[in-house]
């Protein structure tokens, strides 16, 4: 759906990929198994950040992928380098045509089943070391010898693990495997992680939105001190609140996406929306939580199960802490506009 028409997809654009993972997380909340293959995730499956990779790379990838038969994963942090991606040190060296990589990555979601990974590593450590560049992108298939999934991660809350930590060891890449520029990968990982950010955003703000509808049918019904628990603004009241705290990041959500479709980068207010989205969201459910009473916290409801999952989001596509830095720079830059 949001892939572009060049890459044979249906060229709907970032607000699109917004509004159909709201409506995904809307009407599934945390029970989405399929859902989430549904919609193509920007770091699994096809996405713009394609459109850097060379004919080649065209040819011998897309198909699988547009089917629906292949996936990806996204190789950028490692054990040394999280919030601050420039520290990487994973090496790609030249070695005749290609160029021949080593290092280790770390947190890969996918990995354990993906058929290609794009790999970050630095091909100028000079250009790297002082931020300028130096760091370049290659798309590699898993099975490619050298490529190991070391092991899978289990995270609280992803039942059967996502994430992997990946060895990476004198693995051969060709000029074809290139993934834009050389040295300018920073460029497609900051793409990716902002296409990561829209995704989240929406997962956050619809399924607080979700666990809120399950609060408010259940104060309806649910009895205390001879009234429904809905006539008690105590209850009421935080999820008035939500409703209001969601509404507002929906539509930062919105204005986000229409300005990447509009060719801004929107990096300042892509960053407010991740951040506030994220905690909005998060708060929601657990209101909605705390309405259920001890029910709240079965496990048929899904609501510990939707917390979980924004638990992790404050940390996934740049932590809350990362976000305000870049805010606060975009401020103290003079785009004070809000
Ligand atoms: C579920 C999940 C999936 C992920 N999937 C992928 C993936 O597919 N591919 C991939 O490459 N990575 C992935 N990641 C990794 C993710 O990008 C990193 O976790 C994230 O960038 C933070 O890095 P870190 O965990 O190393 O934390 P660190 O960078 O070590 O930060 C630790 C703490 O210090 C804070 N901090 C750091 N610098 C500053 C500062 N300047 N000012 C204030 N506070 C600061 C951070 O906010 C954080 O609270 C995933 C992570 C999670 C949780």
């Amino acid at each position: 759906m949001c892939v572009p028409k060049t890459l044979g997809g249906g060229g709907l654009g970032h607000l699109a990929y917004y509004v159909a993972w709201q409506e995904l997380f809307h009407r599934c909340g945390p029970h989405n198994r399929l859902a989430l293959y549904a919609l193509a995730h920007w770091a699994f499956g096809p996405s713009r950040l394609l459109e850097r990779i060379t004919p080649d790379a065209r040819e011998r990838i897309l198909p699988g992928l547009m089917e629906g038969t292949r996936s990806m994963c996204f190789g950028l942090s490692e054990p040394g380098a999280g919030s601050d991606a420039s520290m990487i040190t994973t090496r790609a060296v030249k070695e005749g045509d290609g160029w021949r990589i080593s290092g280790g990555k770390i947190w890969t979601s996918n990995a354990p089943i993906a058929d290609f990974c794009v790999l970050f590593a630095v091909t100028d450590a000079d250009q790297a070391v002082v931020k300028r560049g130096g760091i370049s992108a290659f798309i590699v298939p898993t099975e490619a010898p050298g490529f190991t999934v070391k092991r899978v991660i289990q995270l609280f809350g992803h039942i059967g693990g996502d994430e992997a930590e990946l060895v990476v060891e004198d693995l051969y890449v060709e000029p074809w495997q290139l993934v834009g520029e050389l040295n300018q990968g920073f460029a497609a990982a900051l793409y990716g992680v902002s296409l990561g950010r829209i995704y989240n955003s929406a997962r956050s703000v619809r399924s607080g939105r979700w666990a809120i509808e399950r609060a408010l049918e259940y104060s309806q019904t649910r009895e205390a001190f001879g009234n429904p628990i809905a006539s008690y603004q105590g209850v009421t009241f935080p999820l008035a609140e939500s409703a209001t705290e969601l509404h507002a990041a929906h539509l930062m959500g919105i204005n986000a996406a229409m300005l990447l479709d509009q060719g801004n980068p929107a990096v300042k207010e892509l960053s407010m929306t991740k951040a506030y989205s994220v905690q909005v969201g998060f708060r929601a459910v657990d209101r909605a939580i705390q309405t259920h009473g001890a029910r709240g916290f079965t496990n048929e409801l899904g609501l510990t199960e939707a917390w979980h999952a924004l638990r992790i989001v404050n940390v996934a596509d740049g932590t809350n802490e990362i976000l305000n830095r870049t805010i606060a720079g975009r401020l103290l830059k003079g785009d004070l506009d809000l």
